[in-house]
């Protein structure tokens, strides 16, 4: 590959050694790759301080054909993470985010939607306090550009349209809903009218308003086809969820 120029949002660093960093970044033009800052060369001092989680960079690096790990050579600020650390639920969001990115894609596998995505929960994170629909629909968004949207439309068992009264059953290990008919010879679970409908508005318009009365079907249904499809069961989810319902049971005792 040679020398890279591109851009990236650094998703986690670690320290390695005395001075040197390895950082794992979901770039531009060539999705995930991990790479190596050699912090004690004078010429990479200065841009040490940039690879910091959840910056947006402009990067040069290089990478051998069968290394794994690349070697930074040069690093600047495009957008700073500045001001997520200020809430514990968004730096938590933004930790959770860059975790199920990392998980969900493979080195090198270029997505441009996923990181335009990605950008924008970092910049939000910084001036939003995020709560439970806000980290639904972005988890929702990520699904959508990464493919694995469950199919909250049609019955993934027969292909038939799902009329809207009918959309109460949702089959994890299938990856979407299914119509009565099918229903009666498959493993479901049922969910309250009005909750897959309004997942469905999801499919068909980006975006939905999340009736509070739904929020926790809705968390589940994503959790349980994360967990059984993606095998992902994040540290990072479990501690953002827990500083969700703290808030929630803050504001009412
Ligand atoms: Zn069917």
């Amino acid at each position: 590959m040679g020398l890279q120029k591109d851009e990236a949002l650094v998703l986690t660093k670690i320290s390695y050694g005395e001075s040197d960093k390895i950082v794992r970044l979901f770039t531009l033009m060539n999705g995930k790759v991990s790479a190596i800052a050699k912090g004690g060369s004078k010429s990479q001092k200065r841009f040490m301080n940039t690879l910091e989680p959840f910056n947006h960079i402009r990067i040069e690096y290089f990478k051998k054909q069968n290394k794994s790990l690349a070697r930074i050579e040069n690093a600047d600020l495009i957008e700073s993470n500045k001001g997520i650390e200020k809430s514990l639920k968004s730096f938590c969001a933004a930790s959770f985010f860059a975790e199920f990115t990392d998980r969900l894609t493979k080195d090198g596998e270029r997505n441009k939607d996923l990181f335009d995505v990605l950008k924008y929960i970092f910049i939000n994170a910084k001036d939003t306090a995020f709560g439970s629909s806000e980290i639904v629909i972005n988890l929702l968004n990520i699904l959508k550009v990464t493919g694995f949207l469950p199919n909250f439309k049609s019955c993934v068992y027969c292909g038939r349209e799902v009329p809207d009264e009918e959309k109460v059953y949702f089959s994890k290990e299938r990856g979407g809903i299914l119509c009565k008919i099918c229903s009666s010879s498959l493993s479901y679970k049922t969910y309250p009218a009005g909750v897959i409908i309004s997942l469905s508005l999801f499919e068909k318009k980006g975006n939905f308003l999340i009736d509070p009365k739904f929020i926790e079907y809705i968390q589940a249904i994503m959790e349980d086809f994360i967990a059984f499809h993606l095998d992902v069961k994040l540290k990072s989810y479990r501690l953002l969820k827990s500083v969700i319902k703290e808030e929630v049971s803050s504001i009412n005792p």
